[in-house]
């Protein structure tokens, strides 16, 4: 029997631990209420599986050099966490998420570039997770780089996707030369193999636009984790193996929750032209015209109504109004009104944005709704207040086959009897595209900052 080895027991004891703490973790995120130990738990697997990597009896060296990029990039990352903003925070998930890719591909080629004696399954998985691994990183980047501002539009071209898939074809090629040759094979071929899988995502993510983005970015999440996973297997680390397959197994959940919530197959994001505001040519256009009411008048309509729906958007976010929100909310229902919040899945910029800043300026969570559970209630609802949203309530989605958003699930708030829209002024929603629920003859425009706003409506509810 081989002799017991203590230290590799409690390193692989440790690594048991830290994958534990990532599900059970995961587990909690899935609930808002839970969701912040939820993030600690994970938070703390994390560091237990960083600090025993330490004693790993394959690092015997380059203490120093792993303290410092450990020091560094986890001051990078408490500053940027620190200082995002909530609407950025897409674009720094992004930018995480191709961080992780790009640490798995890293990986992935210093075990090709050591490994001597390396079985070809091993090897097999290497090359996977390291072409998985760059695709993810270098469209995260993209990704990042357009929710940004820093790349404008979307690039398109013809046979573009014949392209695409020959990059993608060689890449492939190139790296089962690279399994089938062993320890044989040259640098170079190494080299074109990482930038060819660099091009390829960057070529995949540079025509996707517009509202799609989202879907994109949960698509490389996965990506990355399923890297990770193979690097995992590859290194023969548990942590690092569930962590992977964790990350890869939520984010291909969410891809499809978010595809479907936009009424999208994944194949359409990746391969079409949707999601770009310029492709609304033909959409069908806006008749009536806007008209205005002050807050006093809007408050007089709610506090006389039976039941209230709020529902907001990105714009609510922008304004940072939930607290003002959640204040009118309890005023209204001192009053009797029945108020409800009717939450869009792509409200915001982010999945579960809104329930995020709800949750935050103490909402309670049985007055919140989900699409499926409220809009049934529309047509009994007296007063529809639409704060900050746009798109999730635009009825082109719903009516006008030419419209680039047709086919996405929307609130029907067109159908309630009153509607009241607070926006700063005539600004679109993220698509790009005009809102016929803005023209509409049941909907009012209540104009100003979301914040400012639901403030007026605090006070001219206090003075009836
Ligand atoms: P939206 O369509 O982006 O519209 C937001 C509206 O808020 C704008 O029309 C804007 O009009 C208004 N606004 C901005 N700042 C404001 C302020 N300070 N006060 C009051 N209003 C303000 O928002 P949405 O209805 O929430 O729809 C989300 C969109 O984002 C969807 O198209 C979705 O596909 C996309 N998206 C979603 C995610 C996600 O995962 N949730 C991620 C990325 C993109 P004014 O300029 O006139 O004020």
């Amino acid at each position: 029997m081989e002799d017991f080895n203590f230290l590799e027991f409690i390193i692989q004891a440790t690594y048991f631990v830290a994958a534990l703490l990532f599900i059970l973790g995961l587990k909690q995120m899935g609930s808002p209420m839970t969701a912040r130990r939820g993030i600690v738990w994970a938070g703390v697997g994390m560091v237990m599986a960083t600090l025993i990597t330490y004693f790993h009896s394959e690092i015997n060296h380059n203490y120093l050099l792993m303290t410092v990029a450990i020091g560094i990039g986890g001051a990078i990352a408490y500053v940027s966490g620190k200082k995002v903003a909530m609407t950025d925070m897409p674009q720094m998930i992004a930018l995480y998420n191709g961080m992780g890719g790009g640490a798995a591909a890293a990986i992935a080629a210093v075990i090709l570039l050591k490994q001597d004696e390396m079985p070809m399954t091993i090897q097999a998985l290497a090359v996977i997770g390291a072409l998985i691994g760059t695709v993810a990183f270098s469209g995260s980047l993209v990704a990042y780089a357009k929710l940004q501002g820093l790349m404008r539009g979307v690039i398109r071209f013809p046979m573009q996707q014949f392209l695409n898939a020959l990059v993608f074809v060689v890449a492939l090629t190139i790296g089962l030369a690279i399994i089938l040759n062993g320890t044989e094979y040259s640098m170079t071929l190494l080299t074109v193999f990482f930038v060819l899988a660099l091009l390829f995502g960057i070529m995949v993510t540079v025509p996707i636009g517009g509202a799609d983005m989202p879907v994109v970015i949960s698509l490389f999440n996965a990506l990355t984790g399923l890297a990770v996973g193979f690097e995992g297997y590859v290194l023969a680390n548990p942590a690092m193996m569930i962590a992977g397959i964790v990350v890869g197994s939520a984010g291909t959940l969410l891809t499809q929750l978010m595809a479907k919530a936009m009424n999208r197959p994944i194949s359409n994001v990746l391969f079409s032209n949707f999601g770009d505001a310029d492709g609304g040519d033909d959409a069908a256009a806006v008749s009536g015209s806007m008209k205005e009411i002050d807050a006093t008048d809007v408050s007089v309509m709610m506090a006389f109504a039976e039941k209230v729906v709020i529902i907001p958007g990105y714009g609510m976010a922008v304004a940072q109004a939930q607290h003002k929100v959640w204040e009118l909310t309890k005023h209204l229902q001192d009053r009797g009104v029945t108020v409800k919040f009717a939450i869009h899945p792509v409200a915001g910029r982010m999945p579960g944005h809104m329930n995020v800043l709800l949750a935050e300026a103490g909402v309670p969570y049985d007055i919140i709704y989900d699409l499926d559970e409220i809009n049934e209630e529309f047509p009994t609802t007296d007063v529809v207040l639409v704060i900050g949203a746009n798109d999730v309530v635009n009825p082109a989605a719903r009516n006008d086959p030419n419209s680039p958003i047709y086919g996405m699930p929307i609130l029907n708030a067109d159908y309630a009897k009153n509607v009241i829209v607070v926006k700063r002024g005539k600004g679109t929603g993220f698509s790009g595209i005009e809102n016929h629920l803005f023209f509409a003859d049941n909907t009012r425009m209540l104009y100003g900052d979301g914040q400012d706003v639901a403030s007026d409506l605090v006070t001219s509810l206090k003075e009836l």
